[in-house]
C-alpha cells in the first residue's frame, strides 16, 4: 500500500506514519527526518535546506522531488510506504503523480490552538528521532528512551511555528482539495488521545 499521511505540523503524521509503518511492515518516508540527518552531515543538500527549514519555510520543490524520487528506488520500497511530510506542494504532489501510484492519503485533523501547544511543548532525540511533549516527560532533560539529552528543534520555537502554520495553510492545504478531487482523502481525528486517533487512522484506511 502506497500511502500519504497529510495534516499540519504536529498533528501527529509521524507517530502515527512511525507505528503504521511497523504495523505494515513497509519504510515511513519522512522528508523532514531525511533533511535533517543531511544537516546533520553537512552534505550540500544540506547546508542549501537548512536556511529554509531554520526559518520554517519550505525547501525548494526540486530539491525535495530528486530525493524523494531516489528514495523510492530503495529496495524496501517494493512492498508499499508511508510518505510522512511529503508532498508539501501541488507542484510535488503533481511531480509524485508521475512516478508514483497513490493508494490513499490520510488527512488528519487538528485546529491551531493544539498545535501550538503540542510544538511549543516538543522536545526531540536526536539520538533515536524520538518525539516527547514536556507535560509528559518526568525527566525534562533526557530521552526517556536511550537517555540521550533531548533538545528543542530550531523550527519548534514560538515565531517559527506561527509562520509554519502560515505556510501550511498557504502551501500545504490545497492538498486536500487536490487529493478530495482524485477520491484519494481519508479523514481522521488528531486531536484525542495517540491510541484513539491511531485507531481511528486504521478505520479511515480499512485496516485491520
Ligand atoms: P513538521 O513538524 O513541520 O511536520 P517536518 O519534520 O516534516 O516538520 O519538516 C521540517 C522542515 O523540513 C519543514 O519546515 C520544511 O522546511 C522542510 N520540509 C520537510 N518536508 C518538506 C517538503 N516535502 N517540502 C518542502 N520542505 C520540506
Ligand atoms: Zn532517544
Amino acid at each position: 500500500m502506497n500511502l500519504i499521511f497529510l495534516g499540519p505540523p504536529g498533528a501527529g503524521k509521524g507517530t502515527h506514519a512511525v507505528r503504521l509503518s511497523q504495523q505494515l511492515g513497509i519504510p515511513q518516508i519522512s522528508t523532514g527526518d531525511m533533511l535533517r540527518s543531511h544537516v546533520r552531515e553537512q552534505t550540500d543538500l544540506g547546508i542549501e535546506a537548512k536556511k529554509y527549514m531554520d526559518a520554517g519555510e519550505l525547501v525548494p520543490d526540486d530539491v525535495i522531488i530528486g530525493m524523494v524520487k531516489m528514495r523510492l528506488q530503495d529496495a524496501d520500497c517494493k512492498n508499499g510506504y508511508i510518505f510522512d511530510g511529503f508532498p508539501r506542494t501541488v507542484a510535488q504532489a503533481e511531480a509524485l503523480d508521475a512516478f508514483a501510484d497513490i493508494d490513499a492519503v490520510l488527512n488528519l485533523i487538528v485546529s491551531d490552538e493544539v498545535i501550538i501547544d503540542r510544538l511549543s511543548g516538543r522536545r526531540v532525540c536526536p539520538q533515536c528521532n524520538g518525539t516527547f511533549h514536556l507535560r509528559y516527560l518526568e525527566n525534562k532533560e533526557l530521552c526517556p528512551v536511550c537517555g540521550n539529552k533531548l533538545v528543542q528543534r530550531k523550527d519548534d520555537l514560538p515565531e517559527t511555528v506561527l509562520n509554519r502554520l502560515d505556510v501550511y495553510r498557504r502551501q500545504t492545504q490545497p492538498l486536500i482539495a487536490y487529493y478530495d478531487q482524485k477520491g484519494l482523502l481519508r479523514n481522521a481525528d488528531g486531536e484525542g488521545s495517540v491510541d484513539d486517533n491511531y485507531n481511528g487512522v486504521l478505520q479511515a484506511l480499512d485496516i485491520q
